[in-house]
């Protein structure tokens, strides 16, 4: 018997598949047997040792093995109907009485696969009904154990179970796949470097597929986090030297309007702002173009460091376009402009959706700044010559949006703001390739923020604090997770909540403020509340980002278990913002201890990285990345972003591989694992 070579076709696996397998597993894009045993498990169920039947309704999945006494279709009315089954304990002759129910909906198709007398295994969530205990929907694998054949690879071990794959069923996948790595010739594994001097790669993807132990199959899991991670940075590091190898603009040798600017500032830029348009001016006058990421809490005054770089770049005869991900901010950021510019004599311009006509937007005037949503990306608005895009992003823009602005001028420097502090191992993967400033510090003449968790507290105590504060003539931001009550979620939501608060607070003008407004009123709204004329504001989350009154003191965030760490913290960050003292006010249930102590970190720090890594312990990276608009998308182990040591490690060892070898000459296959660049400032994209 010859080794099969991981490019030989699924065919070769012969009797162990059938035609009709091989044709569903090439529909669903496994062509290979290399392509099959990088199909790696979801999980594994350890089959020595089963769960108990459970008494009563539990938090996690349980895994049972047991007999299938009665299995009945059942009619719903209409053409809805259900299949059940009654799941007794045990094995064979093992007689107790210990059942659960497992109920099908709309899936026909169960009775074919699933009758009396059948064993099965079990994965699911049981939960109490009537004096029942109910799993539905449960993961379910009919198997059989007459220990004619030698050891089971269904049972009696630690079990892969593999994400569905052309409809083939798991058990014969785990056939496919144990018999593809039987036959295997180790020489089509090799890891692409020292990937880990303990173990070789063609032992660990066994151990992957079939770990004799729990912990067996995290270490292999982690070797091919690592492989993963490599070849991410592999190509982060590749793209960050073809951009760097690119004609770009050299700007900003001239420095007569920024030294206006500075004279016309009532204070001195905090000392990290210094530093941060240091190192811009730095980029900009580089031949290659600027790829930047400035990174700072809110509050810490990134957009001055903005303004610093557009006036770099007019002052050189460029136009500089700040790009911001809502049409408030973009507002916003237009005031602030023209508040601090225009005195220079600048001219600039507000571009947004809602005031775009159609056909070809004529920039007025030749703006030299321009300010704008994403409309900005659309060919009808005419840049003479863009030579800086400042984005705004804090996580809503895709890569390609970003790339659409970029090429709108010819090589043009490029920042890219986040008031989303990440951690630093996040920065390293999603924003690789860009250099990166850090605002680690806020202006001073800052009011405190207490922040306090309150559980359960009577509405009136709420309202005295509000009312207390509006006394003295601050404002207030009431915000709820909802725009609008649904039965099936029990939250306040703001359009419910805005009558109440307008009788808690009479005496004062109340505004309401969510994303399902048209824009003209959210404008008004908002342009009220910052003229002072609005008192407080109930509001969604869309006082998130980057609404900037100082006067408003107040924040009493409701139900705020339902929000992220990191959104609270960016929530928070809408106050203190004057020189008044600020208080964040947390109302929870307390019913969840979990949230709970969650909470209580946003009560001791306000330390927006530390928040971050908080945050990313909790929820994990997919959470907190929102995997489709960070470019993750395609990343098979997420969630090892959160290994610091892993990430680190990988970065390193593209470092020396691209080092040792800088054009991957003498490592042809990690050259085909380079992906090509959408656009080289697009950021990272993971594949
Ligand atoms: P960010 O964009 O990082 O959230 P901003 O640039 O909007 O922060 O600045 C926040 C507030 O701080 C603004 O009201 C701004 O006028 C003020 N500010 C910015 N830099 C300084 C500074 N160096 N000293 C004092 N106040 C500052
Ligand atoms: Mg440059």
């Amino acid at each position: 018997m010859s080794a099969w070579p991981v490019s030989s076709p699924l065919a070769v696996l012969g009797e162990i598949a059938a035609p009709k397998e091989v044709m569903a597993l090439e529909a669903a894009g496994l062509r290979t047997i290399g392509d099959l045993l990088d199909w790696f498990p979801r999980r594994y169920e350890d089959r020595r040792r089963f769960d108990a039947f459970p008494a009563q309704a539990a938090a996690e999945a349980v895994c049972l093995r047991g007999t299938v006494v009665d299995a009945v279709r059942r009619r719903l009315g209409g053409r809805r109907s259900f299949y059940e089954a009654v799941i007794q304990e045990g094995g064979g002759g093992i007689l107790t009485s210990n059942r659960v129910t497992c109920r099908w909906f709309n899936m026909p198709y169960i009775h074919r696969m699933l009758a009396a007398g059948h064993e099965v295994v079990l994965y699911g969530k049981p939960k109490e009904q009537s004096g029942r205990l109910l799993i539905d929907h449960p993961e379910f694998e009919v198997v059989r154990d007459d220990g004619a054949d030698g050891p089971s690879l269904h049972l009696e071990r630690i079990v892969p179970i593999y994400p569905s794959a052309g409809g083939v069923s798991q058990r014969r996948l785990r056939e496919m796949i144990h018999a593809a790595l039987e036959r295997l010739d180790p020489a089509g594994v090799q890891a692409p470097c020292e990937l880990d001097p303990a173990r070789s790669r063609d032992e660990t993807l066994r151990a992957v597929h079939f770990p004799a132990t729990a912990g067996e199959a995290a270490e292999a899991r982690r070797y091919f986090a690592k492989e993963e991670f490599f070849l991410l940075q592999l190509n982060v590091l590749w793209r960050r030297r073809l951009y760097r190898g690119q004609q770009g603009r050299r700007q900003g040798a001239r420095t007569a309007l920024l030294k206006a600017f500075y004279q016309s500032l009532p204070f001195d830029l905090t000392a990290a702002q210094k530093r941060s348009v240091k190192e811009v001016a730095v980029d900009m006058r580089r031949e290659f173009p600027m790829n930047r990421l400035l990174q700072g809490d809110v509050g810490s005054g990134k957009t001055f460091v903005a303004m610093c770089a557009m006036l770099l770049a007019v002052e050189s005869g460029a136009q500089a376009a700040l790009m911001a991900p809502t049409q408030i901010l973009a507002e916003q950021h237009y005031l602030t402009f023209r508040k601090w510019l225009a005195p220079l004599g600048l001219r600039i311009t507000l571009v947004t959706g809602a005031r775009e006509e159609s056909g070809h937007l004529e920039l007025e005037g030749s703006p030299q700044i321009v300010i704008g949503t994403h409309a900005l990306i659309y060919e009808r608005v005419e840049f003479r010559d863009l030579g800086l895009v400042v984005i705004d992003e804090q996580h809503k823009f895709g890569v390609t949006q970003r790339g659409r602005l970029v090429r709108r001028g010819i090589m043009p420097d490029v920042l890219v703001m986040t008031a989303t502090p990440i951690p630093r191992t996040l920065t390293l993967t999603i924003y690789g390739d860009l250099d990166v400033s850090v605002l680690d510090e806020l202006p001073a003449g800052r009011g405190r923020i207490v922040t306090a968790l309150r559980v359960k507290p009577k509405v009136s105590d709420v309202a005295g604090f509000v009312r207390a504060q509006l006394a003295e003539g601050r404002q207030a931001y009431l915000v709820y997770p909802l725009v609008e009550e649904s039965g099936a979620v029990k939250a306040r939501s703001a359009s419910g909540e805005f009558e109440k608060w307008r009788n808690r607070l009479k005496g004062w003008e109340v505004g309401l403020l969510h994303g399902q407004l048209r824009p003209e009123e959210k404008e008004e709204v908002m342009n009220r509340f910052r003229d002072g004329s609005l008192k407080a504001l109930v509001a969604t989350t869309v006082v998130e980002v980057g609404v900037d009154v100082p006067n408003a003191n107040l924040m009493v965030v409701h139900h705020a278990e339902r929000f992220g760490l990191a959104q609270l913290h960016q929530l928070r960050g809408r106050i203190g913002r004057g020189a008044h003292k600020s208080y964040c006010i947390l109302l929870t249930d307390g019913r969840n201890r979990e949230s709970l102590d969650k909470l209580r970190v946003l009560e001791q720090t306000n330390d927006g990285f530390r928040i971050a890594e908080e945050d990313l312990r909790l929820r994990g990276p997919g959470e907190v990345l929102g995997t489709a608009q960070s470019g993750m998308a395609g990343l098979r182990f997420v969630e090892y972003l959160a290994d610091t040591n892993l990430v680190r490690e990988a970065r390193q060892l593209a470092e020396q591989m691209l080092q040792r070898d800088p054009d991957l000459r003498n490592h042809p296959a990690l050259r085909e694992c380079i992906r090509p660049a959408g656009d080289p400032a697009a950021g990272t994209q993971a594949t």
